[in-house]
């Protein structure tokens, strides 16, 4: 079970992740907590502000039709947009949603579906979204929860899954990036805050690196569903396909329950799991 905040959030980390574990026969779960209504809209012939929610729902349906997923489900909350704008404060916002409220929606969510293993952002999200932060903290609290029987035993029975992970892209794939991008003459500007090591996932503490080559065209093409946000500007339509798709082909994951012995490895997600 993959829970993020917006539709495209799966697809770039985890998209070939849950369609390899989904042609193998899991049954893969895919939550959302917003329709990512105050996202950019790439071209503007594809929605308006206005029509963006509904758009995006149908992106992310386009997405995980082509990943496989079983469930994909929606929390119902609004985009809280970027820190700062003025998004931040709409009461509807996923942000200014009671933590008790969502964790007891994400827990009854838990129990139904009983996962074996749980991805969710890291705890920056990526790059500090304050939706990501948010999607992390509560499904963190919600995973631990969900374990806990005398914890709202009207939302179903208690269920402990196996592992939780977080989706993390490491320092080294931004390195790799601009060293490709320099060769093709680009212009990578955009990629020397990696140069300061407190920025970006720490390689030693990815324990999952996951080949998805066998699904990277799945990927692809439920990168393509997100249309709004997928535009020909995006910085991954600046390599060539071929070689994007070859840097897209391995996923990352950091061990974030049980904790990891330090330098430990996992062949995948399930790996070792019964
Ligand atoms: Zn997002």
């Amino acid at each position: 079970m993959a829970v993020y905040a917006h539709p495209d959030d799966e697809a770039f980390g985890t998209g070939g992740t849950i369609a390899r574990y989904a042609s193998e026969g899991v049954k893969t779960y895919l939550v959302c907590a917003t329709r990512g209504e105050v996202g950019e809209i790439s071209d503007p012939s594809l929605a308006t502000p206005e029509t963006l929610g509904q758009v995006r729902e149908g992106e992310l349906r386009c997405a995980a039709e082509t990943m496989g997923v079983a469930e994909l489900i929606f929390l119902d909350y609004r985009d809280s947009g970027m820190a700062g704008t003025t998004e931040n404060q709409d009461r509807r916002a996923f942000i200014n949603a009671p933590a008790d409220e969502v964790i007891a929606g994400l827990v009854a969510i838990i129990r139904r579906l009983r996962p074996q293993v749980i991805a969710t952002f890291e705890p920056n999200g990526g790059y500090g979204h304050p939706d990501h932060i948010a999607i992390h903290q509560h499904t963190v609290a919600a995973f631990h929860a969900a374990a806990q029987a005398q914890f709202r035993p009207d939302l179903g029975p208690s269920w402990q899954p196996s592992r939780l992970f977080y989706t993390a892209i490491p320092r080294s794939f931004f390195f790799e990036m601009r060293r490709q991008l320099q060769g093709l003459g680009e212009d990578t500007s955009d990629f020397d805050r990696f140069d300061d090591p407190s920025i970006g996932w720490p390689d030693d503490q990815v324990h999952v690196r996951l080949d998805v080559a066998s699904t990277v065209n799945s990927k692809w093409e439920a990168l393509n569903c997100h249309r709004t946000q997928f535009g020909p500007g995006n910085l991954f339509r600046r390599l060539p396909e071929e070689q994007v798709k070859a840097l897209m082909s391995v996923e990352h994951f950091a061990l974030a329950w049980p904790e990891p012995q330090p330098g430990s490895q996992l062949s995948g997600l399930f790996d070792g799991l019964a």
